[in-house]
């Protein structure tokens, strides 16, 4: 746990990307039950998603220390990535993860079969590891959140951490009653990520889902958030360019109205900017 001052405000920040480089954040707390699984109870993992998902990388980095089959269906990919992959998709191929390209018109179909065919001993898991499966890691982390609020004595707590399939942050609001879990959708609109959280149960009334005031496309490259990144590792603390950008530049719109103690749960991720910081440089926004 970091004290963080930003913009002249006091942050906490829960320093989950400090875990392991590979399996850091919050691909760490979703894929915990799997890693105190035992070696024998599988031989393969099933996923599917994008080539350079951090939920990706973070199974392959499992299933090499497991020695474990990873078998990872995505649309097809660029043919200079495929002469030279890059950042995420690198390190999982150079770690054994096996890649099946299938045609964007085929991508639903071969999804929908990937988990009818996983067996005893392959499991399948949802693209960003959006499952029950994450519950346990993630309530540990709620866990220790929990305990560190009492031991100093925090009385009205604001929990943040950003979105993809908003498995995190709906675990961490049902396991903390107490708390208020703010978020914002990266994927999508709000709408989309209601949808995606309520496949796990109902939405806990302590989620708060925080809008930005422009809408902003998945992974893209915007000078504001290279701002927000550059300023915050000034700050002393990296965060990575997909999310977490997002995530702070749209709590910074909502701060003043927001009362209590700030925590921000960082959620890892920092293996992906190289890529990113190379499509800034490209866009020339860096
Ligand atoms: C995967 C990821 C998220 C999104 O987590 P969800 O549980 O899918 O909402 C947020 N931040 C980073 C850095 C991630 O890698």
């Amino acid at each position: 746990m970091d004290r963080f001052v930003f913009r002249d405000r006091h942050y906490y920040v829960k320093r989950d990307d400090l875990i392991d480089p590979l399996l850091s954040g919050n691909k760490y707390r979703k894929l915990y039950s799997l890693i105190q699984t035992p070696a024998e109870t599988y031989h393969r993992i099933v996923s599917y998603g994008g080539t350079q998902s951090n939920a990706m990388l973070s199974i392959a980095a499992l299933c090499q220390k497991k020695e474990w089959e990873f078998h990872y269906t995505s649309k097809p990919i660029p043919q200079y990535l495929k002469k030279k992959p890059t950042g995420n998709l690198k390190m999982a191929l150079e770690m054994g993860m096996q890649l099946h390209e299938v045609t964007a018109d085929d991508y639903e179909k071969e999804v929908g079969l990937l988990k009818s065919k996983a067996g005893d001993s392959s499991l399948f898991v949802p693209q960003g590891g959006a499952d029950a499966l994450a519950q346990t890691g993630i309530d540990q982390l709620a866990k220790e959140i929990h305990q560190w609020q009492l031991k100093n004595r925090i009385e009205k707590l604001n929990v943040v951490t950003p979105s993809g399939t908003g498995t995190t942050a709906y675990y961490l609001a049902a396991a903390l009653p107490d708390v208020a879990v703010l978020t914002t959708h990266s994927v999508g609109d709000k709408a989309y990520l209601i949808q995606q959280m309520e496949v796990l149960g109902a939405k806990p009334v302590n989620l708060r889902i925080l809008q930005n005031e422009k809408k902003h496309h998945f992974a893209k490259p915007y000078a504001e958030f290279f701002e927000i990144y550059r300023e915050l590792k000034h700050a002393g603390i990296e965060f990575d360019l997909i999310y977490a950008t997002h995530m702070w530049h749209t709590l910074l719109q909502h701060v003043e109205s927001i009362e209590g103690t700030l925590l921000y749960v960082h959620s890892g991720g920092l293996i992906g900017n190289e890529t990113m910081l190379d499509r800034y440089h490209h866009k020339g926004l860096c």
